[in-house]
C-alpha cells in the first residue's frame, strides 16, 4: 500500500472558532458532529447525496450531490478550512481530489483505504503488530474453496469493500460451500476469517491531535442483534491488564496510521483476555455515543478538536452509561424515555422510520461505581 499523502494540515496552526468544518455524509455522526462544532463556534458544511439527510438541518451549509460530484468537492474545499468524513464508504477517490485541490482532510486517505477493504485492513494491523484472527483473500471459487481448506471451516466469509452492520457476509461450514457462498455475495472479492472464540465484543475510541498526542476513552462493552449494535455498557468491567492492552493497540493503529481524529476499534475479548481487532472505522463510532453523557468532552467534540488542531480534552468516564439504539419504531417511545430522569435522548431527526434503522439512541445514566 503506497504510504499516506502529506497532510497539508500538519503543520496549520489550530483553527479558530468562525471557521467552517467540511464532513462528507450527512447522517446521524455527521449531525452530532455538526452539533458538537456549533458549541465550539465551528460552522459545518455538508456534502450528502441525499437532499434531506439529519445533519443538514443543523449545517450552515448543505451540498446535495454525489461525493465524487468534482464541481461540489470544490464547492466543500472552498467552504472549509478542513475536511473530515463521517462514515468510512466516502470514495477514496472523492479525498485524493479534495487533498489534490489543497483541501486539508483530515483523518486523510490512508486511514480510509485501510478501513474500506478487509484485507489491506488486517495486513495493516498486523504489520503494525496488532492481533486478527486467522485470514485469506479470494477473488475467485476455486480461491474461496482453497482458502477455507487453508483455514479449516468453518470460516466467515466476508466482501472486502463496503460490509457493514454485519451484511455482506456468511458462515461456511464446509470446504464444499466455498464456491456457493462466494456466488451469493455478489462474486465479488472476498475475505475468509477463522472465527474468534470470544467471550465479549468490546471496543475502544480514541482520538490523535496533529502534533501526535493520543486521548483513550474507557472500554466499551458492546451487545449486537442481527449483526447492528443494540447496547452499549460502559466505562466495562474489564481487567487493568485487558484495558492496557486495548490502550495500546490503539495507540499502535493511530500512530501508524499517522492519524488525525477520532477513531472508533472494536475488538474480540478472548478467554485469556487477550485481544483481538475486528474492525476500525476511521471516524466516530456508534459504540462511543455513551461518551456524550459519560465524559466532560465527548467523541464529537474530541473529533471537532483533533480535525481543527486544538488540543485533545480529557477522556476519563464521569457516569457510568448504558447506551441503548433506539432502532426503527423504536423512537417513537420519545415520550416514555423522555421523563425516565436517568435518561438522556439523542434523536436524529429521520424522517422515516424503517425497521432496524438507526433513529436514535439514549444513553441512561447512573453515578459511576468504584472499579
Ligand atoms: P463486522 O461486520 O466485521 O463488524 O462483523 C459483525 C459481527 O459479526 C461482529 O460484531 C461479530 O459479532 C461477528 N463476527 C465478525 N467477524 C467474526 C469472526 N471472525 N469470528 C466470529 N464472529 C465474527
Amino acid at each position: 500500500m503506497s504510504p499516506a499523502p502529506p497532510n497539508p494540515a500538519a503543520h496549520l496552526p489550530p483553527l479558530p472558532p468562525g471557521s467552517t468544518i467540511g464532513i462528507l455524509g450527512g447522517g446521524q455522526l455527521g449531525r452530532m458532529l455538526a452539533l458538537a462544532a456549533a458549541r465550539l463556534g465551528f460552522d459545518v458544511a455538508i456534502l450528502d447525496p441525499h437532499p434531506d439527510p439529519p445533519a443538514g438541518r443543523v449545517a450552515a451549509h448543505l451540498l446535495t450531490a454525489a461525493y465524487d460530484d468534482p464541481a461540489a468537492l470544490k464547492a466543500l474545499a472552498d467552504l472549509s478550512q478542513v475536511v473530515t468524513f463521517e462514515f468510512e464508504n466516502v470514495p477514496a477517490a472523492a479525498v485524493e481530489r479534495l487533498i489534490a485541490m489543497g483541501a486539508s482532510v483530515a483523518p486523510g486517505a490512508r486511514a480510509l483505504a485501510v478501513a474500506q477493504d478487509r484485507v489491506d485492513e488486517k495486513t495493516f494491523l498486523n504489520g503494525v503488530g496488532v492481533r486478527t484472527v486467522a485470514f485469506a483473500a479470494a477473488d475467485t471459487p476455486d480461491a474461496a474453496s482453497e482458502a477455507v481448506a487453508q483455514l479449516g471451516a468453518p470460516v466467515l466469509m466476508k466482501t472486502r469493500r463496503d460490509g457493514y452492520d454485519g451484511k455482506g457476509q456468511r458462515w461456511v461450514e464446509h470446504a464444499g460451500d466455498a464456491a456457493a457462498a462466494f456466488a451469493a455475495l455478489g462474486a465479488v472479492p472476498v475475505i475468509l476469517e477463522a472465527p474468534a472464540d470470544f467471550v465479549r465484543e468490546l471496543s475502544i475510541i480514541a482520538a490523535r491531535s496533529r502534533d501526535g498526542a493520543i486521548a483513550v476513552y474507557p472500554l466499551g462493552e458492546n451487545h449486537h442483534e442481527q449483526g447492528v449494535l443494540r447496547r452499549t455498557l460502559a466505562p466495562a468491567q474489564a481487567q487493568a491488564a485487558t484495558r492496557t492492552r486495548a490502550e495500546r493497540i490503539a495507540a499502535q493503529i493511530l500512530s501508524g496510521l499517522d492519524y488525525v481524529g477520532v477513531i472508533g476499534v472494536e475488538l474480540f475479548e478472548l478467554k485469556d483476555g487477550e485481544l483481538l481487532v475486528n474492525e476500525i472505522a476511521p471516524r466516530v463510532h456508534n459504540t462511543g455515543h455513551w461518551t456524550q453523557d459519560g465524559c466532560e468532552v465527548d467523541q464529537f467534540e474530541q473529533h471537532v478538536r483533533a480535525v481543527a488542531g486544538w488540543p485533545l480534552g480529557p477522556t476519563h468516564a464521569i457516569a457510568q452509561v448504558e447506551m441503548l439504539n433506539l432502532l426503527g419504531d423504536e423512537a417513537q417511545g420519545w415520550a416514555r424515555y423522555a421523563v425516565e430522569p436517568e435518561t438522556r435522548l439523542h434523536l436524529y431527526g429521520k424522517r422515516e422510520a424503517k425497521p432496524g434503522r438507526k433513529m436514535g439512541h439514549l444513553n441512561r445514566v447512573k453515578p459511576l461505581t468504584s472499579r
